[in-house]
C-alpha cells in the first residue's frame, strides 16, 4: 500500500515555503552544515521554539536567485510525490531585508514554482506580532496578485502570544477587498482562537485541531463545513499532542469534520506528504478510500475556481 500511497494523486493546502527549504540547498549556499538548525529535535518545547527553526531559511531567502531556486525545488519535490495541486504559503515581508521589493519577492517565488509543471498557488501570510500597517500591505499584495499566482491571505506566527481577536480589523479589511483567507487557529491557542477566526468568516482553519475542547464549537465546525488543514507531524513537534497515536485526526474524521492532510513544513518537521500518509495509515488504519475522501475535502476547500476543482476531482476519482 505504501507504493500506492506515493503514486496516488494528492492535494496539499497547508505548506510553508520557508519551512521547506532543502537542507542540502542551505548547506550549499552557506558552505557549512546547518541541517540541525533547520529541523526539529527532541528539545522542541512548543510552537515558539519550533518557529526558531525558520531563521536560517528566511535569511537565505533574500535574493531573487535563491527565492527562485528554493521555490523550484519545492515544486519539484511535490511533483515527485504526485501532488496535483498545492497551496504554498509564505510571508513576503520577511524577504525584503536585502533590498528586494515585495513584488520582486512574490514574482521570484512564482517564477521558481512555474518552472515546474505542477499546479500551485500562493497564500500570502500576514504575521502575528507585525504592525497593522505591515499586515495591511500583505492584504493589498494579496489583492494585487489575486488570480495571478496568489489565491488567498493567511495569518501565521505565534498564536498564543498574539491573540486572533486582535486581527479583526485586518480581516474586515480583507473582506472589504474580497480577498479570500484562511487563518492559523486552534493549534497553540485553544477554542477562543477558533471562535474568533470563524467570527471573521473563515471557511478554513490552519490546524484547528484543538476543536475538541468545546463540543459546541466542534458542532459548529461540522454544521458550517469548516475545513481543517491538519498537519499531524507538526502538531506532535509543537506538543499539541503528546504522540502520534494520541492525535485526534481519526476521531475528527469519523465525526464528519472536513479534515485534510498536510505537512506544514517539510524540512522543519522532517516529513514528506507521502510519509505523513503512511504514518496515518500505520497508526489509524486509514485506507486509500479515506485518503481519497480527504483529498476531495481539500479540493472542495481549495481557493480555485469550480472548473479547476472539477478537473482535479476527475484526476482523483480516476485513480
Ligand atoms: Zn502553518
Amino acid at each position: 500500500m505504501n507504493k500506492k500511497i506515493k503514486k496516488m494523486p494528492k492535494v496539499e493546502l497547508h505548506l510553508h515555503l520557508d519551512g521547506s527549504v532543502k537542507t542540502s540547498t542551505a548547506n550549499e549556499l552557506l558552505n557549512k552544515d546547518v541541517t540541525s538548525k533547520m529541523k526539529v529535535d527532541k528539545d522542541v518545547t512548543d510552537l515558539n521554539n519550533y518557529l526558531e527553526k525558520f531563521a536560517i531559511p528566511v535569511s537565505l531567502m533574500q535574493t531573487k536567485e535563491n527565492l527562485i531556486k528554493i521555490s523550484k525545488e519545492l515544486a519539484e519535490d511535490l511533483k515527485k510525490e504526485n501532488v496535483i495541486y498545492a497551496e504554498i504559503r509564505f510571508a513576503p515581508l520577511k524577504h525584503i531585508e536585502q533590498g528586494l521589493t515585495q513584488e520582486e519577492v512574490i514574482d521570484s517565488v512564482l517564477e521558481g514554482l512555474h518552472k515546474v509543471d505542477i499546479k500551485t498557488n500562493l497564500i500570502l501570510c500576514a504575521m502575528r506580532g507585525d504592525s497593522n500597517e505591515n499586515n495591511k500591505i500583505v492584504v493589498d499584495l494579496t489583492k494585487k496578485y489575486l488570480n495571478k499566482g496568489v489565491c488567498a491571505l493567511d495569518l501565521a506566527g505565534a498564536e498564543a502570544l498574539f491573540k486572533t481577536k486582535e486581527y479583526k480589523e485586518l480581516f474586515e479589511y480583507a473582506k472589504s477587498l474580497s480577498v479570500p483567507f484562511t487563518i492559523h487557529a486552534g493549534e497553540a491557542d485553544g477554542i477562543e482562537s477558533i471562535e474568533d477566526a470563524m467570527s471573521f468568516g473563515t471557511k478554513r482553519l490552519g490546524h484547528g485541531v484543538r476543536i475538541e475542547e468545546s463540543k459546541e464549537t466542534l458542532q459548529k465546525i461540522i454544521d458550517n463545513n469548516i475545513t481543517l488543514e491538519v498537519c499531524p507531524t507538526s502538531n506532535i513537534n509543537t506538543k499539541v499532542f503528546p504522540s502520534y497515536n494520541e492525535h485526534n485526526i481519526k476521531r475528527l474524521y469519523d465525526l464528519g469534520v472536513k479534515v485534510t492532510i498536510n505537512t506544514d513544513n517539510r524540512t522543519v518537521s522532517n516529513i514528506t506528504i507521502t510519509e505523513e500518509y503512511i504514518r496515518l495509515k500505520d497508526t489509524f488504519h486509514f485506507t486509500i478510500k479515506d485518503f481519497h475522501h480527504m483529498n476531495l475535502n481539500a479540493i472542495n476547500a481549495a481557493f480555485i475556481t469550480e472548473k479547476e476543482k472539477t478537473s482535479l476531482r476527475n484526476i482523483i476519482n480516476n485513480f
